[in-house]
């Protein structure tokens, strides 16, 4: 990958026509070092936020790992890339030939579950020839909680009710070598308090079973910075999670599990695109609704932008976006504030694209090309900085 100093001189040296998805390996490396040294457990990285290999590698280097991941062709690519991570497929619905394959050529002990029938598919799929139940499997039960502080919700899909937990996980503990529950409150959580009612509904769901479990994982949720959407410091959530887990009757040597996606990654990349055309206030881009920017347009994400142009010298003005395919759904309504001259020809830097952007990319109507470039600068906003901690006095949590 090439390397230039920042989005500008990217946009003055090259001058692309196609987008340019800019990464930071250093933004990465220090999410991942903060998520290692300071979550009060073992984090493993959700790839479904960002699958990029060169990611992956750095998150390894920084010390995660264990890996969260949610198909047959996520684990095939963890594995390829690093021999010994330790893979969890957390996905609650997997066919059987995933299961098989992941179990017997990848070495994943880890799965999860929300059903009997995901719990029956995961013991026959892992039986030996001669058809013996495996001794060393590893099953996680997912727990339906509420996705009311978060920004996208995660409540309707998957987990099993509060009413069905407690038989099984005793159903479920039969089988398993070790048994953990895992829940997700919800992407983006503005809150910690997300984790603290998700802990309580766990409490519960134990307390009912009486069984002995080896494991709460939290799952991801952990939120970054967008424009409006200003987090608590993830060390109010860290502290909170710390204090609920202890207190749970759980085996004195239970290990505590999350899962981040966004808030290993957010920071990573963002994205250099060029104005084709303007019209009025919209601005046609060469990145869309089918590129990076599914989030901004499907559900109404704020990023932060900044014009890439020296000679643009009027105040701003909020602007909305199209993207290059043919489809009036490829709109981004924003508003996204630029300078009022930015005009056809000009370049654009858009943030925060690390997870769920650059990820999101498809070919669809021939608009899937983009160069991927390191860049040196700071992310346009970072939990990770120094920038945002502050007095523990002055948190917006109290602890009951
Ligand atoms: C998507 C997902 C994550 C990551 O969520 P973030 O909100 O990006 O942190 C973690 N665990 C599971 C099971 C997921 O589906």
């Amino acid at each position: 990958m090439q390397h230039f100093p920042d989005a500008k001189a990217v946009a003055r040296t090259i001058a692309p026509d196609d987008p340019v998805i800019l990464n930071r390996p250093h933004a990465a490396a220090r999410a991942a070092r903060f998520f290692v040294e300071r979550f009060p457990g073992k984090s493993l990285y959700a790839v479904k936020a960002n699958p990029s290999p060169d990611l992956i590698e750095i998150l390894w280097a920084n010390g995660v790992t264990h890996y969260d991941v949610a198909s047959i062709a996520e684990v095939r690519l963890v594995r390829g890339l690093l021999p010994d991570a330790v893979l969890c497929f957390m996905h609650p619905v997997k066919s059987p030939g995933a299961i098989r394959e992941a179990y017997f050529e990848h070495g994943v002990k880890t799965f999860s579950l929300d059903s009997s029938e995901e719990l029956a598919k995961i013991v026959d799929a892992t039986r030996n020839a001669d058809g013996e139940a495996a001794t060393d499997l590893r099953l996680c039960v997912r727990l339906r909680v509420s996705s009311e502080y978060s920004e996208l919700s995660l409540a309707s899909k998957f987990g099993c009710d509060l009413t069905e937990a407690p038989a099984l996980l005793q159903e479920t503990r039969q089988y398993a070598d070790w048994l953990g529950v895992c829940f997700h409150v919800g992407s983006q959580a503005m809150s910690p308090f997300a984790y603290v009612q998700a802990l309580d509904r766990t409490r519960a769901a134990i307390a009912e079973a009486s069984v002995v479990i080896d494991m709460i994982d939290v799952g991801g949720g952990f939120p970054s910075v967008y424009p409006g959407m200003e987090p608590p410091p993830l060390e109010d959530y860290f502290k909170i999670i710390h204090q609920h887990f202890y207190a749970l009757p759980i085996a004195y040597n239970a290990e505590l599990w999350c899962e981040p996606g966004r808030a290993l990654c957010a920071e990573y990349s963002s994205l250099v695109v060029r104005v084709e055309k303007r019209r009025g206030e919209e601005l046609y881009i060469n990145d869309g609704a089918y590129g990076a920017l599914f989030d901004a347009a499907h559900v109404d994400w704020k990023f932060p932008v900044r014009a890439l142009e020296d000679d643009l010298i009027k105040p701003e003005a909020d602007f909305a976006f199209y993207g290059p395919t043919c489809d009036d759904a490829d709109y981004m309504p924003g508003p996204f504030a630029l300078p009022s001259d930015i005009q056809a020809g000009d370049y654009i830097e858009i943030g925060m694209l690390g997870a769920y952007g650059a990820a999101m990319k498809t070919d669809f109507n021939g608009f899937g090309a983009a160069q991927r470039i390191v860049v040196e600068d700071e992310p346009m906003a970072s939990l990770y900085d120094g920038s945002r901690q502050r007095p523990e006095a002055d948190n917006v949590v109290s602890l009951r």
